[in-house]
């Protein structure tokens, strides 16, 4: 049985209050999920300590939403893997669509940050997809391919087992626009197979997660795919009764 997770994706948004009428709804909504489908929230770093402490005794785990691909230094604003684990993270998201474009990190400085990540104990949630434009040129693939490889090369394959990927197609980011269930499918079993090639075990026990315009309606036809081992969620997982939902949907 591979390991299923729903994990939101704040970005940007919350504030002390808000986030905690949102957690003590999810703490009441999720009570005794068991830690296997896994829930998480991925918060702004501001937040992480209030974050950690109203999560505390609860099975809803705790990541962020970037990490600096170096150790420690003169890097200012920046922080490192090991401050994420100082604050009991168990995830971080690498390679966000929005990292990659809003920010011009390439893959190679993606492959760094996944590494400096699971130096440090925590399991990186990879993102991975293609625009719109590379869809309708049919590149998908090797755009995907692409951006696992700098991983790969950097990492091993074997890395992939201590780690999440995410395909979340950036035309589906935020524009209510979903990628049908067959859609994501097809990418989703491309990826595994794309890893089962080089450890075919691994990539059979390798949790897969969908993102990309996740709603409390449409999560349960795409968690019921056979490659799709969940979900990472961000407008929807502001919402504590959509984010319950999805949570259940697994
Ligand atoms: P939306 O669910 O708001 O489309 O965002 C998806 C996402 O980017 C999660 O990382």
């Amino acid at each position: 049985m591979r390991k299923k997770l729903v994990a939101g994706n704040w970005k940007m948004h919350g504030s002390l209050q808000e986030n905690s009428t949102l957690l003590n709804a999810l703490v009441k909504g999720i009570p005794e999920l068991e830690s296997d489908p896994s829930c998480a929230v991925c918060v702004p770093y501001p937040y992480l300590a209030s974050v950690q402490s109203e999560l505390q005794n609860t099975n809803i785990k705790l990541g962020a939403q970037n990490v600096s691909q170096h150790e420690k230094g003169a890097y200012t604003g920046e922080v490192s893997a090991s401050m994420l684990k100082d604050f009991n993270c168990t995830y971080v998201i690498v390679g966000h669509s929005e990292r990659r474009m809003l920010f011009g990190e390439s893959s190679q400085v993606v492959a760094e940050k996944y590494v400096a990540a699971q130096k440090a104990g925590l399991v990186p949630i990879l993102c991975v997809g293609e625009t719109l434009e590379q869809r309708d040129s049919d590149v998908t693939e090797r755009v995907i391919n692409d951006q696992l490889s700098a991983v790969i090369t950097l990492a091993g394959v074997n890395s992939l087992e201590n780690a999440i990927v995410a395909y979340e197609p950036v035309w589906a980011i935020g524009t209510g626009k979903t990628a049908t269930p067959q859609q994501a499918q097809e990418i989703h079993h491309f990826i595994r197979q794309g890893i089962a090639a080089q450890n075919e075990k691994l990539a059979a026990g390798m949790t897969i997660l969908y993102g990309g315009s996740v709603k409390a309606s449409n999560a349960a036809e795409l968690f019921a795919m056979s490659d799709i081992d969940g979900g990472l969620i961000g407008g929807a997982s502001l919402i504590a009764d959509d984010f319950i939902a999805i949570c259940k949907a697994i």
